[in-house]
């Protein structure tokens, strides 16, 4: 039997920033990975990193070819390709990422402050004894030998599939399952081009409510002639369109694609709701796609998932050296994720459902009529209070008479964003009390479901 202070499972964005803030704190972290260690990093995935997370976390920008297009902004086209919203800012710089490269410059963070790499190392079920984590079993896939691993604190950074959080028994307060209506199918391939793009250094985003509802297709120019290019779609209880075909239906058949070749593609899970409502149990604590942290319009977990690991890393050392990682000593982790991009996640959360409401008709006259404009949009993927500029919405009423009910959607959507907003600001200080205010959080989410059904 092995014993750490702390183990983290999943190498990932999450699990390396966890493991990087846990052992420079002289803690002993073993890190286990399925993968083998030069796989660590490789993801399907948009690839898309504003720099503002990594100046957030402390972090240099890496040189070695971890970032390999520097972009602008983003551009978003209508279904109708009639209006495109350019959505740049000065403070804003973006990053294309050799998502393997960033990877393997993560973990080498993680790995020269002392976290123990495992790699190989399969992750089966959490020990729990006494309503407490106390470890793990994991499966060498090399050698075929389970190990029963214990530490103070497990950490789940499995990502989407939150490998360790749906085995955790209900009462422990966490979450188990996400529902579908709640995560994007997603295909993505990276191709070569027969010659550069025009453009290198926007975003492109598509909505088309046909094509990929509740999601989109995006072009993401990598630079040499590459691009990323995927497709997301809701994976609704109604039904949603199979992504890959979509992706080569739509994107695929624009003239940018013609003989153009395939470097490597693959499907993925974006989980895009509020975050779980708690990411700590006694001994455990969730990170990352493995707790939902993904913004729920743009699909963007990269900055969200690092910053959980680093807010979990600092609030295990704190309990730990306190003494038992109880979930009340770990709760101070759901509260700093919750002020600086929960809350923020939540809410968007609500304007993804207006989102949904919508038909291909809506977004074509809405973004032409500007009764959404480019600086809403802005707005709302920077985290500012969304406020739609409620006195310059008598304009809108006038432009938007054609539409009335998407108007009216829009300002209640506005209305109910407000009012989750404030109820997160409530968010409970300790364990006590959390009952309640999950119970109201269920029930806005509810309410905007409902209301704001398609
Ligand atoms: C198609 C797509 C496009 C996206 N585009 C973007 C984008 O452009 N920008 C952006 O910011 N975000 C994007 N995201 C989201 C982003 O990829 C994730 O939010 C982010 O990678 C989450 O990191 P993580 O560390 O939580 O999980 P992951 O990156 O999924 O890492 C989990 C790790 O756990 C390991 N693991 C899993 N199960 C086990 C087990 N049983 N035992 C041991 N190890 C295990 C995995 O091998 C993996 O290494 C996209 C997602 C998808 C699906």
């Amino acid at each position: 039997m092995e014993n750490y202070d702390v183990i983290i499972v999943g190498a990932g964005t999450a699990g390396c920033i966890a493991a990087k803030t846990v052992a420079e704190k002289g803690l002993s972290v073993a890190l286990i990975e399925q993968k083998p260690q030069e796989e660590i990093g490789e993801k399907i995935c948009g690839d898309a990193l504003g720099e503002h997370h990594l100046k957030f976390l402390g972090l240099e920008k890496p040189t070695g070819g971890e970032l390999e297009a520097k972009i602008d902004g983003i551009k978003i086209f209508s279904p109708d390709e009639n209006t495109i919203f350019t959505i740049a800012d000065k403070e804003f710089v973006g990053h294309i990422l050799n998502r393997r490269l960033f990877g393997q410059w993560l973990l080498k963070k993680a790995l020269d402050k002392g976290a123990l790499l495992q790699d190989n190392m399969n992750f089966r079920s959490p020990i729990i004894e006494k309503n407490a984590v106390v470890g793990i079993l994991a499966k060498n896939t090399k050698t075929g030998k389970t190990t029963e691993m214990h530490s103070k604190v497990v950490v789940d950074a499995t990502g989407y599939f939150g490998m360790i959080r749906k085995q955790l028994p209900a009462e422990f307060g966490i979450e188990r399952t996400i529902a579908n209506e709640d995560v994007e199918a997603c295909y993505r391939e990276i191709r070569q081009l027969t010659q550069e793009s025009e453009n290198t250094r926007f975003c492109e985003i598509y909505l088309n409510q046909t094509a990929s509802p509740g999601g989109y297709v995006w072009i993401f120019p990598k630079g040499k002639a590459r691009v990323n290019v995927g497709i997301g779609t809701c994976m609704r209880k109604t039904g949603y369109p199979n992504p890959k075909e979509q992706l080569y239906k739509t994107a695929l058949a624009k003239p940018l694609f013609n003989a153009s070749s395939v470097i490597t593609g693959g499907a993925w899970f974006d989980p895009v709701r509020r975050p779980l409502d708690s990411m700590v149990a006694n001994g455990v604590v969730v990170i990352g796609d493995a707790a939902s942290l993904v913004n729920p319009i743009h699909g963007g977990g990269i900055g969200p998932s690092m910053l959980s690991g680093y807010f979990a890393g600092r609030q295990i050392v704190e309990a730990i050296e306190n003494g038992e990682p109880t979930r009340e000593a770990l709760w101070n982790y759901n509260k700093k994720y919750i002020n600086t991009y929960g809350k923020k996640q939540g809410t968007l959360d609500i304007f993804k459902m207006f989102l949904l409401s919508c038909n291909d008709d809506d977004l074509n006259y809405g973004m032409h009529e500007k009764l959404m404009t480019e600086d809403d949009v802005l707005k709302a993927g920077m985290g500012d209070d969304f406020h739609l500029n409620i006195t310059e919405t008598a304009k809108r009423v006038f432009r938007g008479l054609r539409r009335v009910g998407f108007l009216n959607r829009l300002r209640l959507t506005v209305a109910m964003m407000k009012e989750l907003g404030a109820h997160y600001n409530t968010y409970p200080e300790t364990p006590q009390g959390f009952e309640a205010w999950q119970a109201q959080t269920i029930k806005l989410i509810e309410e905007g479901r409902q209301k704001l059904a398609p």
